[in-house]
């Protein structure tokens, strides 16, 4: 059980956003869960209206309102459309902390958030185990995605995974710190779980562009979970012990920007670590202030501070069709969205195209995957038809999770089209 004073300010804090909704309605037209299934309960005016009466609800059918909490994708879309501002996704990131406050965390999400991810040196042996042993349970199904599946007896369904990689990007690089050069600049790496277990290759293609730019970086050792997974599940207490985590790591040397590959570690950073600070110490406050507003994206980095622009190439030049994904928390939560086509231009030997709908959501959602994995899978799979119609051979974006459900949905349709990062692309311009 949570400290009922904090639960008390968590309840006083939501009350005095929820009076901002005026309950138009527009959020219908945008959210993708809604366009799945129909649902007022679903959408965000649904969510608001449920809200309101939390306290009275959270005494009476405290599972049925976390339930129905739950069913979210915490895209930002109804936020980014909201003509009124209400802050939908930290109304819903308050409540899910007060209700977990209130019900206490399951026992498997406690295992999880607190066992594993808030004990990052052990989970990162538990990922490397994993990797070894990951074969008894899953075998390689497509060999341009890299994607596999599960064999009998595993609770993947029909998803088609990403195995973890052998060896994690921690392993392949050194931490520690290299001096500024041309760029007159230093940043600190802040890789995240899945480029560092899944993806090692986009925090290599990272690495690789600062040393080209004369960036200096940070890369500190032992780095952790920017805390997303706990705190979206309203874990706040392993949020919390992740954040101290992150905050004591990036306090080890001076940098200009803290850069990240992955669009909901950026967003987290910036949006999530100062909306849950208040419980912190002063010190602890500022530092997360500090930090929050030297982040961004590597594409915002690279065009807005190093200057990466557009090749310029001649009609013709360009040989491999792309085009792009926006990820809802790099454009709907922080307005990036120029900034990662620059970078896919820059590299000569492909010719861009925008797919409709390019920042309809995935479907992937985090945990919403999971446990929802039908309406996740549903609204992939419109991303998946509209990049096929793109008639691209390779679709890039910006966030390893979507890296993800693109690869789920087009292997599973047997799709000749390669999942690439941003930064992939650009690096493999360089010399
Ligand atoms: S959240 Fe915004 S868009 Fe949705 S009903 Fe309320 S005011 Fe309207
Ligand atoms: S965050 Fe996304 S899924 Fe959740 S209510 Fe808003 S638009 Fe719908």
């Amino acid at each position: 059980m949570a400290d009922m004073k904090q639960l008390a300010r968590l309840i006083k804090e939501l009350e005095d956003q929820l009076v901002v909704c005026m309950r138009c309605g527009m959020c219908q037209a945008v959210c993708p869960l809604y366009a799945e299934t129909g649902r007022e309960a679903d959408v965000a005016r649904g969510k608001l209206a449920l809200l309101e009466g939390l306290v009275q609800e959270m005494f009476k059918d405290p599972k049925g309102v976390n339930e129905r909490l739950m069913r979210c994708l915490l895209c930002g879309s109804c936020s980014a459309n909201c003509p009124s501002g209400v802050k939908v996704l930290d109304i819903f990131i308050r409540a899910r902390a007060i209700l977990t406050g209130y019900m206490g965390l399951h026992p498997l999400k406690k295992a999880v958030f607190r066992g594993m991810l808030a004990r990052p040196q052990f989970f990162d042996r538990l990922m490397e185990w994993a990797s070894r042993l990951q074969g008894i349970f899953v075998k390689p199904v497509d060999d341009l995605l890299g994607a596999s599946c599960g064999r009998l007896l595993t609770p993947l369904g029909e998803r088609h995974i990403k195995a973890l990689a052998a060896p994690p990007f921690h392993m392949r690089v050194k931490p520690g710190s290299t001096s500024p050069r041309a760029a007159g600049l230093r940043v600190a790496f802040f890789v995240g779980c899945l480029i560092d277990k899944v993806f090692p290759n986009v925090g290599e293609a990272v690495m690789r562009t600062m040393e080209h730019h004369g960036v200096g970086v940070f890369l500190p050792e032992d780095f952790a979970c920017c805390g997303i997974p706990a705190l979206s599940s309203g874990d706040a207490a392993a949020f919390d012990k992740l954040v101290h985590y992150n905050l004591q790591r990036f306090a080890a040397e001076p940098f200009d920007f803290l850069i990240t590959a992955c669009a909901t570690c950026t967003s987290t950073i910036k949006k999530l670590w100062p909306l849950m600070a208040w419980k912190l110490s002063l010190e602890a406050q500022e530092q997360v202030s500090a930090i929050a507003a030297k982040t961004m994206d590597v594409s915002q980095f690279l065009v807005d501070k190093v200057g990466v622009r557009q090749a310029d190439t001649k009609s013709g030049d360009q040989k491999v069709l792309l085009t792009y994904h926006d990820p809802c928390h790099l454009k709907k939560s922080l307005g990036v969205a120029s900034q990662p086509r620059t970078l896919l231009q820059a590299n000569s030997r492909y010719r861009f195209k925008e797919m409709i709908e390019a920042d309809w959501c995935c479907g992937m959602g985090g945990s919403f995957n999971l446990q929802h994995y039908g309406i996740s899978a549903s609204i992939g799979k419109r991303k998946r038809d509209n990049i096929v119609q793109s008639e691209c051979e390779t679709v890039a974006t910006s966030c390893p999770a979507c890296m993800l459900q693109m690869t789920d949905m087009l292997s599973q349709a047997g799709d000749r089209v390669q999942v690439k990062h941003a930064i992939e692309i650009y690096a493999e311009s360089l010399p």
